[in-house]
């Protein structure tokens, strides 16, 4: 990888194209790198929008391909990015698979308000130390690493010292769309060639798991295993998990490996054979009028995992005196909550969101312990935008991983 003072502003595309760029980013911070439609992406390799004299805090950096979206639910297309050169404490990454997460959908379609556009989702990335900072000793040149959803937090507040990065007190920077306080710019994600982050928040991806179907570790494997750690999943317990997509299909796989009794609930019969082959013991089709009557006060945890509004109290009437629905799905919209059907048996409803760097870790190890990694179709990056259109419609199985190598190519 080769590194470049970052130029000043010369664009060299058609005057339309700049001004659509420059339209995207206007009022954003003064250094940003552009956006392009695919056709211009030969002509014009990069455009640094520094119009005023503020210099960047980092002038070295480097230019890499990545695929992002310009605007909300727009496809998403080639880009250039600029990542900054590996400072002491940084590892530069050649990234070789990224998962895709249903919040990576959610930010492209701002599902949640916000977005920050352009946006290079991903952060379910797996890849290879391509070099690192002169201070950075963690990791070697050529060790298989992983990056998930977060790459900065304060590290000194009560929740960086208890390892609970993703609620830094200070604000976490996330792996993408996230507002970085030390680099000034937005973070892009994944779905690039390359990364560069401080050691500190990469991880050590264990011999033996198969690279492509550990990316998804990084998030869909983090975020299951936790809530089942903090409910204290354990051998005969009556697990049930809502929804078979990719958090779905890790907790199931996670919690069958901890000895639960695993129940699928899915919207139609489709995926009842994977569950089974997943390790679930039942399955019920929520959509089937009555499916449901039979599991009344049955579960100690429900985990659901949908991404889309659905009702919540039917399900709270399947857990058990005192037991739990964690929430780890994002759907745009809340839902009613019935205080009755939460009040009758001591029901609790509680959220779970990612893990911080040293859970992680030990989701990994515990992964690389026991065989655990994801049902993946893995994707070229000209793919995405089929693959974002069949996850919108719950078809997917169980996560599309990019292949890295095709935005090299
Ligand atoms: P996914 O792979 O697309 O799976 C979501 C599943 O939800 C689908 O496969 C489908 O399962 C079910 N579903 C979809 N629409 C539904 C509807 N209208 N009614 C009922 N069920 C429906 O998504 P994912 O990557 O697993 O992510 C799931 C959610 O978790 C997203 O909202 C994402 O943003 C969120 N998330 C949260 C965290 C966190 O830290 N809490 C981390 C990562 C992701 P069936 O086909 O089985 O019905
Ligand atoms: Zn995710
Ligand atoms: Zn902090």
């Amino acid at each position: 990888m080769s590194y470049r003072l970052t130029p000043r502003v010369q664009p060299r595309s058609s005057p339309a194209t700049f001004s659509k760029a420059f339209s995207v980013y206007r009022g954003e911070p003064p250094r940003l790198v552009v956006a392009m439609a695919a056709e211009d992406i030969t002509r014009l390799t990069i455009l640094s929008l520094s119009m005023s004299t503020t210099v960047s805090p980092l002038s070295v950096s480097m230019e890499i391909p990545a695929y992002g979206a310009t605007a909300a639910k727009s496809p998403l297309e080639p880009l250039k990015i600029e990542r900054r050169k590996p400072g002491p404490h940084d590892v530069e990454i050649e990234i070789l698979y990224c998962g895709i997460c249903h919040s990576d959908v959610h930010k492209v379609n701002d599902d949640w308000g916000g977005t920050h556009f352009p946006v290079v989702p991903g952060h379910e990335i797996v890849g290879r130390v391509a070099s690192r900072g002169t201070s950075a000793t963690r990791f070697r040149e050529g060790e298989l690493v992983g990056v998930g959803c977060l790459v900065d937090s304060c590290r000194v507040c009560p929740e960086c010292r208890a390892g609970r990065e993703m609620f830094c007190e200070k604000g976490v920077t996330f792996t993408f769309d996230s507002f970085d306080q030390n680099t000034k710019m937005w973070t892009y994600g994944g779905y690039s060639t390359n990364i560069v982050v401080d050691e500190r928040y990469v991880l050590r991806v264990p011999k033996g798991l198969d690279t492509a179907r550990a990316a998804p570790l990084m998030c869909a494997g983090i975020t299951t295993y936790s809530p089942l750690h903090q409910f204290e999943c354990k051998p005969g317990d009556q697990v049930a998990v809502v929804g078979l997509g990719g958090l779905g299909h890790m907790a199931v796989k996670l919690a069958v490996s901890m000895g639960a009794d695993v129940t699928v609930l899915s919207t139609s019969r489709d995926k009842e054979k994977d569950a089974s082959r997943l390790g679930a013991k039942h399955f019920f089709a929520t959509k089937e009028p009555g499916a449901l009557e039979a599991l009344q006060g049955r579960f100690s945890l429900i985990m659901d995992t949908v991404s889309a509004p659905h009702d919540l109290n039917k399900q709270l009437t399947l857990l058990r005196s005192f037991g739990t629905m964690v929430l780890v799905g994002l759907p745009p919209s809340g839902a009613q909550l019935d205080a009755f059907t939460l009040v009758h048996g001591n029901r609790r409803i509680a959220g779970s969101n990612i893990g911080g760097v040293a859970e992680t870790q030990e989701m990994l190890d515990y992964c690389g312990k026991n065989g655990i990694v994801a049902e993946v179709e893995v994707i070229n990056a000209d793919q995405i935008n089929d693959a974002y259109k069949r996850m919108e419609r719950g078809d997917v199985r169980y996560r599309f991983v990019i292949d890295a190598a095709s935005l090299r190519a």
